[in-house]
């Protein structure tokens, strides 16, 4: 079974969405398992504090090296890797999220606040994950996210369709367009090619609205794909 570790203070907050649909219902089959875990049970004073004021000033409140700590001791002793959400972190992928869809599962911190204190993350080994160069309230929302990824990627939880073949990114291009019935929407038809029934036809389209949309919308991923796709270089003639 794929495990999910999550830890937060606001443990309420999970399943959440993950407890709907094919996520939900592969929850419920033992696909996968979801712990959601309170950091604020391991604070030790009075008011289970886990928290406090950043060292040198400035605004807001950090999480507490020592709680954070005893928290991910007591949650996970496992090889899971054990992630961070961070805005500092490297950049989710869909490469990433397959392979550690492949693996036991993820160990995932939730920050708060300003962040955490900077020595538990290399004491615990805390690898620093992003979803995306803004910045939310906090690690829930994108551990949701990346959990997410992750299970639909399981073995079983979407049948065929996550096979991942011709997904976004699975090529290193964006989806091409889809279509369905009815066939004609406010005087827009389907495009003819994927009503011929012509199988080639409708590959090379489809490859070509994916090359398309990429290079229009992602110069990024299409100077990646171009560099996998160019051949080694001729040697130089004689
Ligand atoms: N002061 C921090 C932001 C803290 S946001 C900074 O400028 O880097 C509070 C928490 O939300 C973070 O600790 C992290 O767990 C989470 N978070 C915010 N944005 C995120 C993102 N883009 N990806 C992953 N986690 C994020």
């Amino acid at each position: 079974m794929w495990r999910a570790t999550v830890l937060t203070i606001f443990p309420e907050m999970f399943p959440g969405p993950l407890g709907l649909s094919l996520a939900g219902k592969a929850l419920v089959a033992g696909v996968w398992s979801l712990d959601a875990l309170d950091i604020r049970a391991h604070a030790t004073d009075r008011r289970n504090t886990v928290d406090d004021t950043p060292a040198g000033g400035g605004p807001g409140l950090v999480m507490k090296a020592d709680v954070l700590a005893r928290a991910i001791d007591a949650a996970a002793s496992d090889s899971r890797p054990r992630l961070l959400m961070s805005p500092r972190g490297t950049p989710l992928t869909q490469a990433r999220v397959a392979a550690l869809a492949k693996g036991d599962g993820v160990v995932v911190v939730c920050g708060r606040y300003e962040g955490i204190d900077e020595r538990v993350i290399a004491a615990r080994q805390l690898e620093e994950v992003s979803i995306g160069d803004y910045v939310l309230s906090g690690g829930e929302i994108a551990a949701l996210a990346l959990i997410d990824a992750c299970v639909r990627l399981l073995p079983g939880v979407m049948g065929k369709q996550a096979s991942g073949a011709e997904e976004s990114f699975a090529d290193g291009l964006l989806e091409y367009p889809q279509y369905t019935r009815p066939a004609v929407f406010e005087g827009q038809p389907i495009p003819e090619v994927l009503t011929s029934g012509d199988h080639a036809k409708v590959r090379a389209w489809r490859q070509a609205e994916a090359e398309r949309l990429t290079r229009e919308r992602r110069p990024d991923l299409w100077a990646a794909y171009e560099a996998r796709r160019k051949i080694a270089p001729k040697p130089p003639k004689p």
